[in-house]
């Protein structure tokens, strides 16, 4: 079959000649409906995240139950689903709650497909365990594949600050790209905070007052800083979610957000922060959540089954995967890319 492998550093190819699996035991083999490029794929190629294993790429995937394994037991041949994306060892604390983006073993093993083990960007996809399948009932799996990731990760940052997201406090969203554009839609329906987008194009900035922001400042301006305490008055912002995580928006973060606030850098973008107690107003959580729990990502396929939040899709052949990667890098694409079998 065909799929999208990872050589290493900066080394993205396209091949057919990948057998088939075949899904024994607990495993279920998927036929991909799609599988969402995301940014911390090009963390991988061109940083080398992942080194020293060869691996088909893809880590938001959805499809169809193609083929289950003798001990496979609630599906069929055909259910649309979801592929639940940090694969944990299924066994300890945090996994028995189902948040396996924080299994006490994540040190001990590959993350999961698509980071280190066999991903969705191919036809067909063997996942280990059925524990990892999340229903999509009616929703269309291309469309679906990007809320294991683009919309998981910011719902489950979100949900963590939801307390202080009042509606007379104000949330910063910096980077308005896959995660940012699901991001703005899950604060304008799950929180009462008034919105400030940041991002570094113009083009960027209109999506986000589409998307429910109040409020968009070019991140790029020297004086970000200032117009956004300008909009939030002394208080500040009460949330700032960053999806870039670079040096020069971890320094506008700490700039912009109020006391006794939540600093949450999502981005993985290598930025770094050296502490200062006069830099930080107190009170502050500094966090870097990863991913979310399988039972939120349930959660999520209930907004999106709602119609409470809209992916804005980019479809594209397997063949084009390092064209997408390229465009990614240009920050060219609106929403997410998804690369359809
Ligand atoms: P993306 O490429 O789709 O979007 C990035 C956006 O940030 C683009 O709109 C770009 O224009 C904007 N941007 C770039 N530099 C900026 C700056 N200085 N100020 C403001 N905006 C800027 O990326 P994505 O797929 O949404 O991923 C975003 C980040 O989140 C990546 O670093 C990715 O690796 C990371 N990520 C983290 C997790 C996690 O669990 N922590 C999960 C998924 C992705
Ligand atoms: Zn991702
Ligand atoms: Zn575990």
């Amino acid at each position: 079959m065909k799929a999208v492998r990872f050589f290493g550093h900066k080394d993205v190819r396209v091949v057919n000649d990948i057998e088939r699996p075949v899904p024994k035991g607990d495993e279920v083999l998927l036929k991909i409906g799609g599988a969402g490029v995301c940014h911390s794929d090009l963390h991988i190629i061109d940083e080398g995240t992942v080194v020293g294993t060869v691996f088909t790429l893809g880590h938001e995937n959805a499809g169809w139950v193609e083929e289950i394994g003798e001990n496979v037991q609630g599906y069929k041949k055909g259910d649309a689903v979801l592929v639940y994306g940090p694969w944990g060892c299924g066994h300890c604390k945090p996994c028995q709650q189902s948040k396996e983006n924080y299994c006490d073993h994540q040190s001990e093993q590959a993350y999961g497909g698509g980071l280190g083990l066999d991903g969705g960007m191919a036809e067909y996809m063997l996942v280990p365990s059925s524990r990892l399948l999340v229903p999509i009932f009616d929703l269309d799996p291309i469309i679906a594949a990007p809320l294991t990731d683009a919309a998981l990760t910011p719902y489950s940052a979100i949900k963590r600050s939801l307390s202080k997201l009042m509606p007379d406090e104000y949330v910063v969203v910096i980077g308005v790209g896959g995660l940012g554009h699901v991001a703005l839609q899950i604060l304008r329906e799950i929180s009462g905070a008034a919105i400030i987008a940041c991002d570094v194009t113009e083009d960027k900035l209109a999506f986000a007052k589409e998307l429910g922001a109040q409020f968009a400042i070019n991140s790029k301006d020297v004086d970000a800083a200032e117009q956004i305490q300008k909009i939030t008055g002394i208080k500040k912002a009460k949330v700032v979610l960053d999806f870039v995580g670079v040096t020069s928006t971890i320094d506008l973060g700490t700039k912009v957000v109020s006391l006794d606030g939540d600093l949450t850098i999502i981005g993985l973008g290598g930025g770094h922060y050296q502490y200062n107690m006069n830099g930080l107003p107190f009170g502050v959580s500094m966090t870097n959540p990863y991913w979310g729990s399988r039972t939120e990502l349930m959660e999520v396929v209930g907004l999106a089954r709602q119609k409470k939040i809209h992916i804005e899709i980019e479809k594209h052949k397997l063949d084009d995967a390092n064209e997408v990667y390229e465009r990614m890098r240009q920050g060219k694409i609106k929403g997410r890319a998804v690369l359809v079998p």
